[in-house]
């Protein structure tokens, strides 16, 4: 028991006043201290007073029960002040321009503890605008106030070890290890998330919207089987612009993490942030029927009669598929098919395949949900399939039975949208609402945050539709 403002506060598990004071409701500002990160107590921010012992910083100081903490008393918004106008010597008042505006706590805390103009008249330090880290981050080192928070993230976090501080005092510098960038690193963008600033730029995001005409909308990233929650954002409604092309108004502008103990943490891989290179590619808006354009009713007939007249029907159940669609899925067809899981996406030339942090690799998100109802992966399919239904990517149609009828479902413009008896479009991940159960058996939940096309239909609905009288063929 700590006492913090007067108030009798518990501290549990919690070995610094910083810790405990965040966990009770009082908050003392930092830059350099993070929760995952190891304590250097470099900011010299989070200031609190310790009754007989004077000021000093909450992040490493331990608690001692019975001692008496202020967190707001004249001593500690004097000496805060002077840090901030420490810290604030050479950085550019450059808010306007900076992406990090309006999520920056260099700015909330100079209005909340500091609040006037700076004391010296020397001018501010030039140093490197731009600095490339990699082909995705760039580092203004004007802006950074040397919390080395991005340094201890690639040592301690990710395992990377690209990069450090090079040079002294207002010289120091950070930058990437000798001969290696940030590329080295599958989890880089985080520590444009983690820095306090607006040092660490994502390219991608630079300079495309304030953050203040932005919303995100909770998902889960489907990119492999761990099904990180992560936040979509977007532009706000009534912040649309009057652009020439709409889709810039419901675009995926950056991809962060929702901090989730139980699955990810506070962090994501970069793949996970380049979701929309997935998402985004074109869709298929169009039912057809052998590559000619028919309407939706006209190919879920095509569909139903397919089904009835099949005896040998195969389905290959998508692993994109979200835990209510495969029920869906079950439900209405499942006495109609002997059903396989398959692999939608396999890793990529290049991409990191598994590691110990986060990344798994199954590149999708529902295996497990699927492979609950429908077994494992599918075998060789039987020559004497007369209907194949195919649900979602990663199937070669030149591999299948010659003789099967082929449909097929699903939400992307591939060249065998043409090549099946019937096809129908569905809906994506960001058009609807769902969850998906991880590898570890773990649901998270995702949300709509973008207009499902006029075309395409969700997969929950087009179920049951498909389920004609008489389809069933009584398999277990
Ligand atoms: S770049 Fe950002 S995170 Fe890295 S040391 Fe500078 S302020 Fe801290
Ligand atoms: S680890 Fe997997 S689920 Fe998480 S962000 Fe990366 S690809 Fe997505």
């Amino acid at each position: 028991m700590i006492f913090i403002n007067g108030e009798a506060v518990d501290t549990g598990e919690h070995r610094t006043v910083l810790q405990a004071a965040l966990a009770n409701g009082f908050y003392v500002p930092h830059f350099c201290w993070h929760p995952e990160l190891s304590i250097v107590g470099n900011c010299r921010v989070c200031l609190v007073e310790q009754e007989g012992r004077g000021v000093g910083i909450a992040c490493n100081m331990p608690v001692v029960d019975g001692m008496r903490i202020e967190t707001d008393s004249e001593t500690v918004r004097a000496q805060r002040k002077a840090m901030l106008q420490f810290i604030l010597l050479n950085h550019p008042v450059d808010c306007g321009i900076c992406d990090k505006a309006g999520e920056c706590t260099l700015q909330d805390y100079h209005y909340a503890y500091n609040g006037e103009p700076a004391l010296s008249h020397d001018p501010k330090l030039k140093s490197t605008k731009l600095y490339p880290l990699s082909s995705r981050i760039l580092l203004d080192n004007e802006r950074c106030i040397l919390c080395s928070r991005c340094v201890r993230f690639t040592r301690e976090v990710s395992g990377s070890d690209v990069l450090g501080i090079e040079y002294r005092g207002d010289s120091a510098l950070v930058r990437p290890a000798e001969g290696r960038t940030l590329d080295d690193d599958p989890y880089s963008d985080n520590v444009i998330d983690i820095c306090p600033v607006g040092a660490l730029l994502s390219r991608s995001f630079l300079h495309q919207a304030r953050v203040w005409y932005l919303e995100a909308t909770p998902s889960v990233c489907p990119r492999c089987a761990r099904g990180c929650t992560v936040q979509l954002w977007h532009r706000k409604p009534e912040w649309h612009l009057k652009a020439l092309d709409p889709s810039r108004n419901t675009r995926i502008l950056r991809v962060t993490p929702l901090e989730n103990p139980r699955v990810n943490g506070p962090w994501i891989c970069n793949r996970g942030r380049d979701l929309g290179e997935v998402l985004e590619r074109p869709r298929a808006e169009q039912a057809l029927q052998k590559g000619a354009g028919v309407t939706m009713m006209e190919a879920i007939e095509a569909t139903r009669a397919l089904i009835a007249e099949s005896t040998r029907g195969i389905a290959l159940v998508s692993s994109w598929a979200s835990n209510e669609e495969v029920r869906a899925f079950q439900s209405a067809l499942g006495q109609s098919f002997t059903s396989f899981v398959k692999p939608d996406r396999l890793p990529e030339e290049g991409e990191m395949v598994e590691d110990e942090l986060l990344i798994r690799a199954d590149k999708n998100p529902n295996t497990r949900a699927a492979q609950a109802l429908f077994g494992s992966d599918a075998p060789e399919i039987p020559e004497d399939a007369d209907l194949i239904l195919v649900w979602g990517e990663g199937v070669d149609f030149a591999q299948l039975p010659r003789g099967a009828r082929i449909v097929f479902l699903g939400s992307w413009l591939l060249p065998e949208v043409g090549h099946a008896d019937v096809f129908i479009p569905l809906s994506i991940q960001t058009e609807r609402r769902g969850h998906y159960t991880n590898f570890e058996g773990v649901v998270s939940a995702f949300e709509p945050c973008q207009p499902r096309p006029e075309g395409v239909i969700d997969a929950e609905t087009l179920f049951p539709l498909l389920a004609a009288p008489g389809g069933a063929r009584g398999r277990a």
